[in-house]
């Protein structure tokens, strides 16, 4: 394909707006680009954050959406990893400098030149990148990666972000048997780290601010399942776990989650709230512990994930919704009330 499409997308116009029906250019098919027809995207709810601008200036108007699973349907004429007809996805960047040394590392999520992410970004052609919610997509083939067979596209999207984001840190930091994890917040990434610390072999605990969702929890995999809203959870597992996943959207009492940390310890903020957040050292100091971050992961580490997934018959538990869902999807996102990832049929688009 030599010329750009138009192609039917869901677009936020400005900050805090509803989203609302649009249609966005895509570049034309690059020498080592592939033209993707998308099929699912998922909402996280980093796209709520954006498309808030909770995190700062974003850029508008912005079409959403980074966990893309579609089918390819055109390749560039040096591009060698897919063809047409393969499955594949993507996820949140579309572009690195591919030369520093975390690129080169497979750790392209911490470029020194910083991603390009897949919207709300800037390309290396000087254009603003535009996500998932739309019909076609076009990206460089080296960050798409292939969903296996065993996969169907809906449920695999929302691996492309929820997956990869839960998956690194676990590996990075050993997950597996004789290790007790716990996770904070059973929503889309939660439900992933749960199934996938469990598949891993480890000892799992979900902390959600209710028993409202236990059955769900012991099902995808829990040993356990406590209310953070019960004081007694935090006296009963003081200093219980290897590592803590925190995966909520909104600020915590970081003390007395730390306090949950056996000595040395990890807990692994995922979730990256708009406000700042403030917390003693001495949660720290007593048993050595540490706070860490985790960033999604990198490609090679995407396409471990899937097979994994794939391998475990791991996969997101979604609501498939119309593209005129999406503004009371993130509404019911917004009250902790989806189970577990909402997924746009972007038939409906
Ligand atoms: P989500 O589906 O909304 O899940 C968050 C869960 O946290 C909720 O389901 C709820 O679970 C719990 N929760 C929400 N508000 C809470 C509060 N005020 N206090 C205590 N618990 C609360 O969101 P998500 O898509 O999983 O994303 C979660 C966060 O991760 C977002 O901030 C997102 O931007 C971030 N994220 C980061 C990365 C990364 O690379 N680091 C990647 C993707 C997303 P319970 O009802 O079980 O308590
Ligand atoms: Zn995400
Ligand atoms: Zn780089």
């Amino acid at each position: 394909m030599t010329a750009t499409t138009t192609v039917a997308a869901y677009a936020a116009p400005a900050a805090k707006a509803p989203l609302e029906r649009a249609t966005v250019e895509r570049r034309a098919v690059g020498e080592h680009d592939v033209l993707i027809d998308i099929a699912f995207v998922g909402i996280c709810h980093s796209d709520i954050h954006q498309v808030r601008a909770g995190w700062g200036e974003a850029i508008f108007p912005m079409v959403p959406g980074h966990e893309i699973a579609g089918v390819v349907s055109a390749v560039g004429p040096g591009a060698t990893r897919f063809g047409v007809g393969d499955r594949v996805g993507v996820g949140c960047m579309v572009d690195t400098c591919r030369e520093c040394d975390d690129c080169r590392a497979g750790l392209e999520q911490y470029c020194a030149e910083g991603p390009v992410w897949t919207y709300n970004s800037v390309g290396r052609d000087g254009q603003p990148t535009l996500g998932g919610y739309s019909e076609r997509i076009v990206v460089d083939e080296n960050y798409v990666v292939c969903i296996p067979d065993g996969l169907a596209l809906d449920v695999a999207a929302p691996l492309l972000c929820a997956g990869i984001t839960t998956y690194s840190p676990l590996r990075h930091w050993n997950a597996g048997p004789g290790k007790r994890v716990a996770v904070i917040g059973l929503g889309g990434l939660g439900h992933m780290a749960v199934q996938l610390a469990h598949a891993l072999g480890a000892e799992v605990t979900v902390l959600s601010q209710s028993l409202r969702k236990k059955d769900d929890g012991l099902r995808l995999g829990a040993d356990h399942y406590c209310a953070t809203s019960d004081p007694a959870t935090f006296e009963k597992a003081a200093g219980r776990y290897d590592l803590v996943l925190n995966t909520v959207s909104a600020p915590l009492d970081f003390a007395a989650y730390l306090s949950l940390l056996r000595t040395d310890g990890t807990m692994v903020n995922l979730g990256l709230p708009e406000e700042r957040v403030e917390i003693a050292l001495q949660a720290l100091s007593g048993r050595r512990r540490s706070l860490s971050s985790s960033g999604i992961g990198g490609i090679a580490e995407t396409q471990e994930m899937l097979d994994f997934c794939a391998e475990h018959r791991v996969a997101a538990e979604i609501e498939t919704i119309r593209a005129d869902e999406i503004n009371e999807a993130y509404e019911r996102v917004l009250r902790s009330d989806v189970r577990y990832r909402f997924v746009i049929d972007t038939a409906t688009l």
